[in-house]
């Protein structure tokens, strides 16, 4: 598996142009994702509310979201199996039994990205 993550990361470089400026480049990423997990919303919604199957699209968009994961990985020089790993491991301790709604409700409590864990 991890072996296949870095594989699918370094596709992802050589399926881009090149960008001259960094904050273009980031900034294209950004609105990239928010665009395409926004089709995986479109296509949910059409449907579910609209009675027009689009769960190939919603499979299709995954893939299209998971591509601008890889490449804001790749712009900071991380590595998404990483990114994974701390995410598996964070759920972990937020849900040492399994999914529950009082961990999930985490005390109304506001995250500070910066501050130190
Ligand atoms: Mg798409």
């Amino acid at each position: 598996m991890e072996e296949l993550i870095k594989t699918y990361q370094e596709a992802c470089k050589k399926t881009t142009k090149k960008f001259e400026d960094q904050e273009k480049e980031i900034m294209t990423w950004g609105l990239g994702i928010s665009g395409e997990a926004g089709d995986v919303a479109g296509c949910i919604k059409k449907t579910y509310s609209q009675g027009n199957d689009q769960i190939l699209g919603i499979r299709e968009n995954l893939g299209d979201t998971m591509w601008y994961i890889a490449m804001i990985c790749n712009f900071y020089e991380w590595n998404l199996e990483d990114i994974l790993n701390e995410n598996i491991e964070k759920l972990k301790k937020r849900y040492p039994q399994g999914f529950d709604e009082k961990d999930a409700d985490r005390g109304k409590e506001r995250i500070d990205w910066n501050e130190k864990k």
